[in-house]
């Protein structure tokens, strides 16, 4: 049988635990054998706020991942050198030999409802199925509105809820509170080594 490869996009600034949590529950429940983490390039759905320059939530993805055997990070959307879409990644995994039975995208609830502002969202069930964890805050009512082929696609984990974000981590450490114990060790030396997310921004969610 091929294998189950878990895909979990995401713009990472920075990696938290609550991403490291949903691929874990994901990888579990749906007996994946791994878990790719995608970092992305320039994200088409962060214009709203400079994000922290790709090398640094690469670096950060490797850094909360080392050492955990079935979790590693592709650098697909960020070398693409382009706006990345999950559309042109699933094609990259499928012709790198993954079959669509074999390959599941993995989004937080509030990523999957806007998931019919993403690019050619109707192709994604015919490359994968989709995976969407439940957060804190958004409701599974919601996915009533979405059409129904992203739905017959879709599967629905409940993971213990982790009302934590990247927006909250950036005002923590922008504030001088703690961010200890909401990123992995080695996350939170690297954003005080590079002093990371000293600057005010525009929040975004
Ligand atoms: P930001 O606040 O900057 O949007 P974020 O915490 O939402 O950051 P992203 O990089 O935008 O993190 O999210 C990547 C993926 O991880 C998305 O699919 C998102 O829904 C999911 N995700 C993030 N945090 C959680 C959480 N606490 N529980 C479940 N899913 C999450
Ligand atoms: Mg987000």
């Amino acid at each position: 049988m091929s294998e189950k490869i878990g895909i979990m996009g995401g713009t990472f600034d920075p990696i938290h635990y609550g991403h490291l949590l949903a691929a874990e529950e994901c990888r579990h429940r749906l007996a994946l054998d791994r878990v790719v983490f995608v970092p992305t390039g320039t994200s088409p759905h962060k214009k709203n706020r400079p994000v922290t320059p790709p090398e640094d939530r690469y670096a950060m993805t490797l850094l909360a991942t080392a050492g955990v055997r079935e979790f590693s990070v592709s650098r697909t959307e960020l070398d693409r050198g382009r706006p990345s879409h999950t559309v042109d990644t699933l094609r990259e995994f499928l012709e790198g030999g993954a079959v669509p039975s074999g390959l599941f995208f993995i989004t937080g609830l509030d990523a999957l409802l806007s998931i019919d502002t993403w690019k050619d969202h109707l192709l994604l069930p015919d490359l994968c199925t989709l995976v969407t964890a439940t957060r804190p805050g958004y409701s599974l009512a919601g996915l009533e509105t979405l059409p129904s082929a992203i739905k017959r696609a879709l599967k629905v984990v409940e993971i213990p809820q982790f009302a934590i974000s990247s927006t909250e981590i950036r005002a923590r450490a922008r504030e001088g509170r703690g961010i200890r114990f909401l990123v992995p060790h080695l996350v939170e030396n690297y954003i005080k080594c590079h002093e990371l997310y000293k600057d005010s921004e525009v929040l975004c969610t």
